[in-house]
């Protein structure tokens, strides 16, 4: 599969030194938050892969969808921006009072936002914009929300080789990878790359929407087509998905004050900032887990930290300052 090269790869991995004490364990960070200011976080490496396709097929513009302070819908701007694509997003929720965040930096890319209330259908507003392009003469390619398809998630089948590599570099083995779920094409990517490996390393997935079932079913659908597209048998049963749906709080995009409390302790004692929508929920999780007891027999953790600080919002940063 062609792949652009546009993310700043590889990513490096810091110990938290601090928090591993505490906790009795080492904990690892590999800072995917590092892949580029504009592109940064995890979208970026799908992106890779599927505007790669795009560009194959001759596309010359790029449509997405997303919440009101989605990530990948920004790195889908920066990257159509960078390419000199036209870019097309289609953006569903509460229309905000501020452009701010990934909104603004949208518009800052040149990307033309669609805004949709909920209430309205994503489908019918994509196929609209699809439509309304083809009569303007563009050749639109469109990427699903979170670029989480077969293509898009081989960024971090990618992504898992690369850890592997910084293993050999460390002489280090992880027993966990653990990430935070949106759309699960993350999650998708490393299950599939580690299942390639003779180990006992468990993927963790920390849902931020909808709970494990849906997950595990649409994680399942993109595996499938990863297997097929590689000329592979698909196996039986994709057994060792762990998705926990315990820390999604609530709801998407939405804080509690302990988990806002719990992100401004993680900075001033470690010095690394977590978003409030994802990674926030999954390292809150995680922590919380360790503290269970239910992370035992494992020595070495590594969290990806996907990124998401452009995503912090005015109404985030005030519950926040409030917690102090
Ligand atoms: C999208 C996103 C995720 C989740 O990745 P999926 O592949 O959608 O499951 C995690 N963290 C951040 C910051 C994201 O933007």
């Amino acid at each position: 599969m062609e792949r652009l090269q546009i993310a700043n790869l590889p990513t490096p991995i810091h110990k938290i030194e601090r928090l591993s004490q505490e906790l009795g364990v080492n904990l690892y960070l590999k800072r995917d938050d590092f892949t580029g200011t504009e592109v940064s976080g995890n979208k970026v490496r799908k992106l890779e892969f599927s505007v790669a396709e795009a560009l194959r097929q001759g596309c010359d513009t790029l449509i997405t969808a997303g919440g009101i302070q989605s990530n990948h819908c920004r790195a889908t701007a920066a990257v159509a921006a960078k390419l000199g694509l036209v870019c097309d997003l289609v953006i569903r929720g509460e229309i905000p009072n501020q452009i701010e965040g990934n909104l603004f930096i949208d518009h800052a890319l040149g990307a033309r936002a669609h805004l949709i209330t909920p209430d309205e259908s994503r489908e019918a507003k994509m196929e609209e914009v699809v439509k309304n392009l083809k009569t303007e003469g563009h050749k639109p390619y469109v990427i699903p929300v979170g670029a989480s398809n077969a293509i898009g998630s081989l960024g971090y089948a990618a992504a898992m080789e690369e850890i592997i590599q910084h293993e050999n570099e460390l002489g280090i083995y992880f027993d966990r990878v653990v990430i935070a779920v949106g759309s699960g094409g993350t999650y998708a990517g490393l299950w599939y790359a580690n299942q390639q490996q003779a180990t006992k390393r468990k993927i963790l997935g920390y849902a931020v929407d909808h709970n494990t079932e849906t997950f595990v079913e649409v994680i399942k659908d993109i595996l499938k087509e990863m297997y097929q597209n590689d000329g592979l048998k698909v196996p039986k049963e994709c057994k060792d998905i762990f998705i926990n749906d315990q820390y999604i709080g609530v709801g998407y995009a939405k804080s509690t004050s302990e988990e806002l409390e719990f992100i401004m302790k993680m900075s001033r004692e470690n010095g690394f900032l977590l978003d409030p929508v994802y990674t926030g929920k999954g390292f809150y999780g995680m922590v919380s887990d360790i503290q269970k007891g239910k992370f035992q027999g494992a020595k070495n953790i590594l969290f990806i930290h996907t990124g998401g600080l452009l995503g912090w919002t005015q109404e985030h940063r005030e519950m926040a300052l409030k917690t102090l």
